[in-house]
């Protein structure tokens, strides 16, 4: 994590991850991996040259300003992965403006449940603290790759080229489809000091961080599949819902049977 902010802090103006663009984008965990691409790569170049679409105004995460307390961001010890359909999953996740030690133990040991799981991104919610906070590495292993930690992150710019990528959900285990999404986006955040990032995202971290970003909002991958693809996994989904129902006693929150298709999710005009 310390070597992400550096990074991070030393050049934060439109910084694309160098560490990544020299990486292959599938080169470590191809079986376990959350997040895997499908079909053939765009070159980064022709990916460049496209270009961002017009500036997009950024909704802020909340409508209002209303941030989290102690309370909010306290968690156990280990941190455990929530699977769908739990409702903490939909929560609404509050800003941050306490940047201390306590936010930087939860990153961190968000960052030791991501390893553990084969994971190379987790949002806050996930590990139940619904706080807009998210880590990722793309590489997916301790030690290797680039450790980043986000708070608060808000879209201001989708490229508008679009891509289809394999993607999985350590929320949904064993679950990988295909989503679409833009290939680039620029974003606003802090650090885990509380310092102001403005960089641009490309390849797999534009990836990771859009998947982490719509679990800050919400919204989960299969709000963004075409109804083919949630076709495709919905007996995987119904599983897990019959699996909340047998270990909590309550009704799922959710069902896929009663899904009638994308919601407004789907749109990047964020
Ligand atoms: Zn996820």
């Amino acid at each position: 994590m310390a070597t992400a902010c550096f990074h991070l802090r030393l050049c934060p103006r439109f910084r694309a991850f160098a560490s990544f663009s020299s990486r292959p984008l599938l080169a470590t965990h191809p079986r376990t991996l959350p997040l895997r691409r499908t079909g053939p790569a765009t070159p980064l170049a022709a990916r460049t040259r496209r270009g961002f679409g017009s500036s997009m105004a950024a909704a802020p995460p909340n409508e209002d300003d209303d941030f989290a307390t102690a309370a909010d961001l306290r968690f156990d010890q280990p941190l455990k992965v929530v699977q769908y359909p739990d409702p903490v999953l939909r929560a609404r996740n509050k800003r941050i403006n306490t940047f201390d030690d306590n936010l930087r133990s939860l990153a961190d040991e968000m960052f030791d449940v991501m390893y553990k799981t084969d994971g190379i991104g987790l949002s806050a919610p996930q590990v139940g603290v619904n706080v807009q906070l998210m880590v990722f590495n793309p590489a997916g292993v301790k030690g290797e790759g680039e450790e980043i930690v986000l708070v608060n992150p808000v879209v201001y710019k989708f490229s508008k080229r679009l891509s289809v990528y394999e993607e999985g959900c350590l929320s949904f285990p064993g679950i990988y489809a295909n989503v679409l999404r833009p290939d680039t986006v620029e974003i606003d955040a802090q650090d885990a000091s509380g310092a102001k990032i403005k960089v641009k995202l490309s390849e797999l971290s534009a990836r990771v961080f859009q998947h982490e970003f719509d679990h800050l909002q919400g919204i989960l991958f299969f709000d963004r599949m075409t109804m083919d693809v949630v076709e495709s996994i919905h007996e995987q989904l119904k599983n897990l819902e019959d699996k909340y129902e047998e270990i909590t006693g309550q009704a799922s929150p959710e069902t896929i049977s009663n899904y009638r298709g994308t919601k407004d999710v789907a749109s990047f005009s964020r």
